[in-house]
């Protein structure tokens, strides 16, 4: 029997820790028999300390062993079984695109996604935004949807990894949440968990994310493609920027349509260019035996050709939702961010917009907030455009008169404008792979 005590102060002390002990704390804790200010000691001594790749792979499987594993591959009649996740940023609405791209590609495509918190929205709360959506569907009716349809997105069910639901709300209120073998550990359990073969996963860079610096964000890269190897699955990572919002929109009905035009043929460059990367490097590692420049033609004609807005539709559909846009809320009231000069966009700080946003009521600072799911920002002009003095940079879509003023003032502070463009930076950064 373990004292939670010694462990943490053996990790304080910089030891390393064993995968039956952590296997033993990890455990107590999911079953309440450890309590919070002991685990919340432990994350401290683990966020000064770190872990090494054995013991973050034994953090991983203790908290796969908390919970019920699915095996979604087998249940889809042994298809390859191919998920994403991205760690996080503003305006982030690669999954609501990508999912039905790949899914009229041919290839299943079931996630179960969380809520936002802080300045970072969630793929839950978006489609909670489409009247009707629901994210709560029975394990049956889950996989007879991926199998029906092609795609189901929902809420992680109460079962699955439960000891990183508590852990990551503990975390949330104690400083410990940008660790990388935290991080690492509590993303990767929740897809093997989920029964993925292989994993794309968006690894946010800059202001608006976790991994401020693209080393910081190579660390956490590398920690999931090793946790990727000992547990045998495939794992790809790109390394995207999150300097500046993602796309134009941020706010969750506003990301809604945005995603919905995206799989139009008619979204913003910088999320067109991300939802084709992501959707390519699936692609290449579904069992339909493409490349990645064969899964980029494969998407590019599944948006080209209708099929991808078509999946949309049965999708959204299927989880009892409207699929037009023209049912989603809109804000009261609208209006402009102008430009002060003539220049350039030399920045467009990620957090000052997803900080806005949130005070908006897009987004929630404590769990039990609720959302308004109209309101949000579009950023009409990006890093390197230029505007004219008077010309809108932004637009702000708030319940209130004085709510639009107040996201006026920090949006303009978030734009930075300069005499000269600034140089060129692509979306996808870099990408590592197993
Ligand atoms: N996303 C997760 O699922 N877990 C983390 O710890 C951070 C981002």
């Amino acid at each position: 029997m373990i004292r939670p005590a010694d462990l943490i102060q053996r990790k304080r002390d910089g030891e390393e820790l064993g995968a039956a002990e952590l296997r033993e704390l990890i455990l107590g804790y999911a079953r309440d028999e450890v309590p919070d200010y002991q685990l919340a000691a432990f994350c401290m001594a683990v966020y000064f300390r770190g872990l090494s790749s054995a013991e973050t792979f034994a953090l991983t499987d203790a908290m796969i062993r908390s919970g019920e594993t699915i095996d979604l591959g087998a249940e889809l009649g042994g298809r390859k079984v191919v998920d994403k996740h991205s760690t996080g940023g503003v305006g982030d609405k690669t999954s609501l695109a990508v999912g039905p791209i790949v899914a009229a590609c041919g290839v299943p495509f079931g996630k179960m996604s969380g809520r936002g918190l802080g300045h970072t929205g969630g793929t839950l709360d978006k489609l909670e935004s489409i009247p009707g959506f629901r994210v709560e569907l029975s394990r049956e009716e889950f996989v007879r949807q991926v199998r029906e349809v092609g795609i189901a997105i929902i809420g992680q069910t109460a079962d699955l990894v439960p000891a990183d639901k508590k852990l990551y709300a503990l975390r949330d209120v104690t400083a410990t949440v940008d660790n990388v073998s935290l991080i690492a550990a509590s993303i990767m359990s929740k897809k093997i968990a989920g029964g993925a073969d292989a994993i794309v996963l968006d690894v946010k860079v800059g202001d608006g994310a976790f991994m401020k610096s693209l080393a910081d964000a190579r660390g956490l890269a590398e920690a999931m493609l090793e946790l990727g190897r000992r547990a045998e699955r495939e794992v790809v990572c790109l390394l995207t920027d999150m300097d500046q919002p993602l796309g134009h929109a941020v706010g969750n009905a506003l990301e809604i349509a945005e995603a919905h035009a995206t799989l139009l043929g008619d979204g913003p460059g910088d999320f067109t260019e991300l939802v084709l990367a992501a959707s390519s490097h699936l692609l290449a590692r579904s069992d339909l035996g493409l490349d990645e420049a064969q899964g980029r033609a494969r998407a590019q004609s599944a948006i080209d050709d209708g099929r991808a807005a078509e999946v949309w539709d049965r999708w959204i559909r299927a989880q009892g939702g409207d699929p037009d846009p023209g049912s989603l809320p809109r804000a009261p009231v609208v209006s402009a961010v102008a430009a002060t000069r003539d220049g350039f966009v030399h920045r467009l700080g990620a957090i000052r917009v997803g900080v806005a946003a949130l005070e908006l009521g897009a987004g929630r600072r404590a769990k039990e907030d609720a959302i308004d799911h109209a309101v949000g920002i579009v950023c009409h002009k990006k890093r390197g455009d230029s505007v004219r003095a008077g010309e809108p940079l932004a637009e702000i879509h708030a319940a209130r008169a004085g709510d639009a003023e107040a996201a006026a003032a920090a949006v303009l502070e978030a734009y930075e404008l300069s005499d000269a463009a600034p140089p060129a930076q692509p979306i996808v950064l870099d990408v590592l792979s197993s």
